[in-house]
């Protein structure tokens, strides 16, 4: 099929009367759209419409997506302590699918076609993250599963391992989902206060072993001092580290 915007951005400028030709779900023809218009079997119509290539949502928590709404007038530690943590702590794994469904499905709606999902309901192992995986194969996002890495023993139960097990179950949904184009796990140790030196470390060298990016949660007080640094474990090089905001 073909698609016939009002304008499709094209090297970095929206440009008016393209048609973009479609098959078995990927882009195989850019042309203009009177010129196309003869060969075409089939040309939508989308007057009023932009067409660009779908976005990134860098960073998210699927299961969240169930709490919306609740404690909206707390801090983030009061929202934390009152409603995400006791509420986490309740969800089952049909709840984890359900909550990654629902926030892929309105990601999609909205343009986002790449996910990084920072997940770290692990209840000591991988069948969670792998409801999570199965819900963007269902709705047919691409996804990055940070897989986080949890020891700090203020958090919920279920958010913790130890860090020599849970380098091992990152590895192990890493090389089970090494060959699918649409999956990419990443080893994500929390955050220097979610994370002792020892899981950092240990999502460090998952990272290593398995050339994989490495996400960490970044407080805003810990800002790393320049790129390749951080403040409080400057033991590690942290050559492909990518901070993020810190729940
Ligand atoms: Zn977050």
């Amino acid at each position: 099929m073909r698609l016939a915007a009002e304008l499709t951005l094209v090297g970095g400028r929206f440009e008016p009367e393209l048609g973009v030709g479609i098959a078995d779900g990927r882009v195989t023809e850019l042309a203009p759209l009177v010129a196309a218009a003869g060969a075409a079997p089939e040309t939508l119509l989308l007057p009023g419409k932009a067409l660009l290539p779908g976005t990134v949502n860098a960073h998210c928590h699927s299961f969240q997506s169930l709490l919306r709404g609740l404690g909206d007038d707390l801090d983030f530690i009061g929202w934390r302590d009152r409603v995400l943590y006791p509420y986490s702590s309740r969800l089952d794994r049909e709840g984890i699918y359900l909550g990654a469904a629902f926030a892929f499905t309105e990601m999609l709606l909205h343009g986002a076609t790449t996910c990084v999902d920072f997940f770290y309901l692990q209840d000591e192992g991988n069948e969670n993250a792998q409801a999570v995986i199965q819900a963007a194969r269902d709705t047919g996002i691409r996804l990055v599963l940070a897989r986080a890495m949890y020891d700090w023993d203020g958090a919920p139960r279920r958010y913790r391992e130890e860090p020599r097990v849970a380098a091992q179950r990152v590895s192990e949904l890493i090389r089970a989902h090494a060959s699918d184009p649409m999956i990419t796990i990443q080893p994500a140790p929390h955050s220097p206060h979610g994370a002792s030196a020892a899981m950092i470390r240990a999502g460090w060298e998952v990272a290593e072993a398995h050339d994989t990016a490495f996400t960490i949660a970044s407080p805003p007080a810990l800002k790393p001092a320049r790129p390749g640094t951080f403040p409080a474990v400057p033991q590690l090089p942290f050559r492909s580290a990518a901070t993020q905001p810190w729940n």
